[in-house]
């Protein structure tokens, strides 16, 4: 059982900030780094680090060789990666010292997945194969009906949320994840666990992984609820907590693993990637999170 992880590949660029930067401010920038990401990238990786086979599905642009090499370094199978004529995505990231982060992405490459693209990807799948997603490519709706109709399953990661994405129909989706802001945001409700509530209205046959931060995480499967609390540290860079997390659980989902496992070996993941600078680089490997 494989899983193909269609996404987002992106360059990123860190700027290191007193505090996120507000409408109209002009901000000094304390210091600045390049590094590799994507929500695809960061979950491909994760996954792959977790100990599944993964096929990494997306597309670069010339500036982007280098996001292609570090996956299939990492194990990951890239022969689904395909260059194109659009510019590299990427994402400009804020980090202030109290480990809060302000993204904004620009697609890019992401955005020239299309149709046939999407087919002859999924054309390598099985049945019962895993199908993880996030909402950074462009042909999301096209891409969640082609893998339901090939009987994958599907794990969608709802971030980042847009009026499109609020809008989408979800039922064909397996698994889905969000954080507070996300669950919120495709609920149109402002507390969490109402949104949560609403969710699970909305979804009545989808898996829903909600996380909390620091505060854990509760997951809604079949029927039944799952609490997982976060395993306590000292955050130093919270980027990609949430990707660490989706990619482990999966991974152990895949595994055979129990969802209480599942949700407890990526608790744990995620709290060593949270301490740790960097979004792909402070994904741990499955030994490192087995030891610990
Ligand atoms: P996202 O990165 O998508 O915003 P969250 O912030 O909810 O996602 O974090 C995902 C998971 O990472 C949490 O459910 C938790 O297990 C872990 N995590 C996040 N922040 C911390 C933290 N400060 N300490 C320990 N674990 C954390």
């Amino acid at each position: 059982m494989k899983i193909i992880n269609f996404g987002s590949l992106n360059l990123d660029e860190i700027y290191k900030v007193e505090h996120i930067c507000a409408s109209g401010e002009t901000l000094r920038v304390l210091e600045f780094q390049r590094s590799i990401g994507g929500k695809g990238l960061n979950q491909s990786i994760a996954a792959a680090r977790a100990g599944a086979s993964v096929l990494h599905a997306g597309k670069i642009g010339k500036e982007g060789v280098c996001l292609q090499s570090f996956l299939a370094e990492n194990g990951v199978d890239v022969s689904m990666i395909q260059l194109c004529d659009e510019p590299q995505g990427r994402a400009i990231i804020q980090l202030t010292p109290q480990a809060d982060n302000c993204i904004f992405v620009y697609g890019g490459s992401n955005r020239a997945v299309d149709i046939l693209f999407i087919d002859e990807c999924l054309s390598h799948a099985q049945p019962g194969d895993w199908l993880m997603t996030q909402n950074e490519i462009s042909n999301l709706p096209y891409l969640l009906n082609a893998a339901a109709r090939r009987k994958m399953h599907i794990f969608l990661n709802a971030s980042p949320v847009d009026a499109e994405l609020a809008r989408m129909n979800l039922s064909c989706v397996d698994w889905i994840t969000v954080n507070e802001t996300e669950c919120c945001q495709l609920t149109g409700c402002t507390d969490t666990m109402t949104a949560y509530e609403a969710l699970r209205a909305r979804l009545p046959h989808t898996g829903i992984l909600l996380t909390l931060g620091a505060d854990g995480s509760i997951c809604w499967k079949d029927g039944h609820e799952y609490r997982q609390d976060a395993f306590p540290v000292a955050a130093v860079d919270t980027t990609a907590a949430g990707d660490t997390f989706a990619g482990y659980f999966v991974s152990c989902l895949t595994e055979g693993s129990s969802i209480q496992d599942a949700l407890r070996t990526a608790s744990k993941a995620a709290a060593i990637a949270v301490s740790n600078p960097g979004a792909a680089p402070s994904i741990p490997w499955r030994n490192t999170v087995d030891l610990t």
